[in-house]
């Protein structure tokens, strides 16, 4: 019989994959609270709603890559695609709007794509909102937050930070129309999804991967020209922080976000390599969206990351192990292997210790066992030494043994010199 598979595009985490997962999660995590962010978590469940009303029937989310589904109970659902709008809701379900307003969230995302490499139908996300006021301040601290996360990891120095300005709506507005003109003039030059997002999503051919498109728009009208007084001293601001904190960027005219909530600022950590897949961490300003979502007039600001994408920038990069020291018990007589789960149930190893109970095999093999997955000592229980309440510690780093009284094995590890 063929061995049962995962859903294509989903993976199961374990080993190493799963250590470098956590260590993503937990550096992020660190960051986030040092800079007085607070967790949130939204489920993975929302109406579908949610999305539609807020990124935009023609975004490639909405139009193809949504999971949604009828209910049994005819709720129209959605496995979320991702963070920001689900947060927004949540604020504004809970009425939250003024009260949390730095947040931080990891997860899973969910969308149908076509599987490759750094590209999967489940994926997951650390990401970070910031609601409140309109100023150029949270988004240059948002972006100290990323500075700092992607430094702690090891690969800040492998990333570019690209930045651009999409301008308020009204500056969008009016580049739209020019930028229009462009594309009617070249339209039957353009690929053939540019052509489809011709008439959709103008403004997602700016970055289109097609040699050729991209050939084309190096002619199309700049944005910078068409940002009104507001947005363009927004942008100066923010340019001019970057440079005061001393944030290696770059201006890319042709970045551009998919989503319909995003105006303003819009940035993205991307790696040297020319890959459609080469996006690690993806943010900007998104003013509209609680508003549109039916809460109050907040502006925000944030990004995501996606866990794999940084995964495969770790390969090769020493990242923390676990640093609990494996120990192991067993016993010579396996009459005793109840007392042995006495002993389990009771010790406190405080942190600092993992215990596996082996509880097959004479006593070599459980040795053998011990010694395999890496224990650096093991307590040994036989008749003799039980009936004294006593246990046997073997030190498997030096080979030397001793006897130590149950009721203070405790104590006797907490003496750090017994893992020498
Ligand atoms: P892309 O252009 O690669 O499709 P996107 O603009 O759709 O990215 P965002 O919605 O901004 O991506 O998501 C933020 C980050 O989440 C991305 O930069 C990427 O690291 C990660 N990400 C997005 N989609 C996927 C996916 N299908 N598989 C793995 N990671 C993903
Ligand atoms: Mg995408």
């Amino acid at each position: 019989m063929q061995k049962i598979k995962t859903v294509k595009g989903t993976k199961d985490l374990f080993g190493e994959a799963i250590l470098n997962h956590n260590y993503i999660i937990d550096e992020f995590v660190k960051n986030c609270k040092e800079m007085s962010f607070s967790q949130i978590s939204t489920p993975i469940l929302e109406h579908t709603e949610v999305f539609t009303s807020s990124l935009g029937l023609s975004s490639d989310i909405v139009s193809k890559e949504m999971y949604s589904f009828i209910d049994q109970g005819d709720d129209n659902l959605v496995l979320r695609p991702e963070g920001t709008a689900a947060i927004a809701r949540a604020l504004i379900t809970n009425s939250l709007e003024h009260e949390k307003n730095k947040v931080f969230y990891h997860g899973p995302m969910f969308r149908r794509e076509r599987p490759q490499s750094g590209r999967l139908r489940q994926f997951h996300q650390v990401g970070v909102e910031y609601f409140g006021p309109h100023s150029f301040l949270s988004d240059l601290e948002i972006i100290i937050l990323a500075e700092k996360f992607l430094k702690d990891l090891g690969i800040r120095e492998s990333l570019i930070l690209e930045v651009n300005s999409l301008g308020n709506s009204r500056s969008r507005e009016s580049y739209n129309e020019s930028l229009i003109k462009f594309l009617k003039k070249n339209k039957d030059d353009l690929s053939e999804i540019s052509k489809q997002r011709f008439s959709k999503n103008p403004l997602r051919i700016l970055d289109s991967k097609d040699r050729k498109d991209i050939e084309i728009m190096k002619s199309s009208p700049d944005i910078k020209d068409y940002l009104d007084k507001e947005s363009g001293l927004f942008l100066e601001k923010f340019i001019n922080g970057l440079d005061e904190l001393n944030i290696q960027y770059k201006l890319n005219r042709f970045l551009v976000r998919g989503l319909d909530y995003y105006n303003h600022t819009a940035f993205e950590y991307i790696t040297h390599e020319s890959k459609s897949q080469n996006t690690v961490l993806a943010g900007g300003r998104y003013d509209g969206l609680v508003k549109t979502l039916g809460g109050s007039d907040l502006t925000g600001v944030g990004w995501a990351a996606g866990i794999e994408r940084i995964g495969m920038m770790l390969q090769g990069i020493q990242y923390k192990q676990s640093d609990l020291k494996q120990i192991c018990i067993f016993t010579m007589n396996d009459e005793l292997n109840l007392e042995a789960l006495k002993i389990v149930k009771n010790v406190e190893l405080k942190r600092f210790l993992k215990l596996h109970f082996i509880k097959t095999g004479n006593l070599k093999k459980k040795l053998a066992k011990a010694n395999k997955i890496s224990s650096v000592g093991c307590l040994i229980l036989g008749e003799d030494e039980w009936k004294k309440n006593k246990i046997i510690w073997k030190n498997l780093l030096n080979g030397n043994q001793e006897l130590v009284d149950l009721d203070n094995i405790f104590n006797f590890f907490n003496n750090q010199n017994v893992f020498k």
